[in-house]
């Protein structure tokens, strides 16, 4: 058996990667089943899984066919749950190193409510994010003031952050390294300058841009492939339609103060076992925030995903 990864997934056929880079089409043996989600996909781009040829050709320009025989076991990967069918869910990538959230201060605006939700989204399906504050040039001193105190915010609690402006070409290495020999996804608004920041590290990579919005408006089942694009300095960049809000999962209301890594710090503090830091005595969480050790808009964010009927939620 041979072992590959899975750089192409068209929903019938894969395309597999050896460690020499060779490719090859390969089909799927029987059914894979994830517990708890009838999926419709058991295989999907970043899967790392064993195969056998089937027609070896003489030919080298043939594609090889091969049959898809296991999946080695994946380190987090991001769903898309179909509306109507509350226990299909659709498996855009597996085996995600980094997400990159792409935000503006200006042009567009990035609210912070969209970041946290992407955070806490991100802390979920347990992938680490890197933050890229882009069209630093284009910042007026208040607008400059606002994403450098964002940039301290997100960095005290643990997140990356990076300040770029792809006009100008600052920050642009830094980006590049942060990118490097990782598995990433790149998000963010349309118009924040994914594709230009894309197009600087390597040129004529010609991805699909990836939206994201706050809306769940659109909750189509798209069966376009997915693909992972190779750097030429390392590593990959997942390109896939339709995350159209990598947003907030279903989430119980106690689950969300532990995707928000400072305020579940804090909570270990609270009176209460099951506080939910909104209104019981000896809040730890609302004393901090009180003492702007949590910055209020990170506190007004998690909030926000306490309603019930929060019009974002859910976001597949
Ligand atoms: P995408 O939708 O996120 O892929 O955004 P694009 O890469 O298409 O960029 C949207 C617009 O913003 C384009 O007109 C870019 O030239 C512009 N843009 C991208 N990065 C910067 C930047 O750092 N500074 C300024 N001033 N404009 C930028
Ligand atoms: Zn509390």
């Amino acid at each position: 058996m041979k072992e590959g990864l899975v750089i192409k997934s068209t929903g019938s056929w894969y395309t597999v990667e050896d460690e020499n880079g060779n490719t090859y089409e390969c089909k799927i043996k029987g059914k894979f089943r994830i517990k708890g989600i009838r999926n419709t996909n058991p295989v999907a781009v970043g899967d790392r899984v064993g195969f056998t040829l089937q027609n070896v050709s003489a030919d080298e320009n043939v594609a090889q066919v091969g049959l898809i025989t296991k999946i080695n076991e994946r380190k987090n990967y991001i769903i898309r749950r179909s509306i109507n069918l509350s226990k299909q869910a659709h498996i855009i990538a597996a085996n995600i190193d980094q997400a990159v959230l792409v935000v503006t201060m200006q042009y567009p605006v990035t609210t912070t409510t969209f970041i946290d939700r992407y955070l806490a989204s991100a802390e979920a399906y347990r992938i680490p994010v890197m933050i890229v504050f882009n069209k630093a040039d284009r910042y007026n001193e208040d607008e400059t003031e606002e994403m450098d105190l964002l940039m301290q915010i997100y960095r005290n609690i643990g997140y990356k952050c990076l300040k770029t402006s792809a006009k100008e070409g600052t920050g642009i290495e830094k980006f590049k390294e942060a990118l490097k020999d990782k598995t990433n996804v790149i998000n963010g608004h349309s118009g924040v300058g994914k594709s230009t920041l894309i197009n600087l590290i390597q040129p004529g990579l010609n991805l699909r841009t990836m939206e994201i919005s706050d809306s769940h408006k659109t909750g189509k089942h798209t069966t376009t492939y997915s693909q992972l694009f190779k750097l030429n300095f390392g590593g990959y960049i997942i390109d896939t339609p339709g995350i159209k809000a990598f947003g907030v999962l279903e989430m119980e209301p106690w689950e969300i103060s532990h995707y928000f890594v400072e305020i579940f710090k804090f909570s270990e503090h609270c009176q209460y076992n099951n506080c939910s830091h909104t209104h019981e005595p000896g809040c730890a969480v609302k004393e901090a925030v009180e003492n702007y050790q949590i910055a209020p808009s990170r506190f007004r964010s998690y909030l926000g995903l306490l309603e019930p009927d929060d019009k974002h939620r859910p976001a597949f």
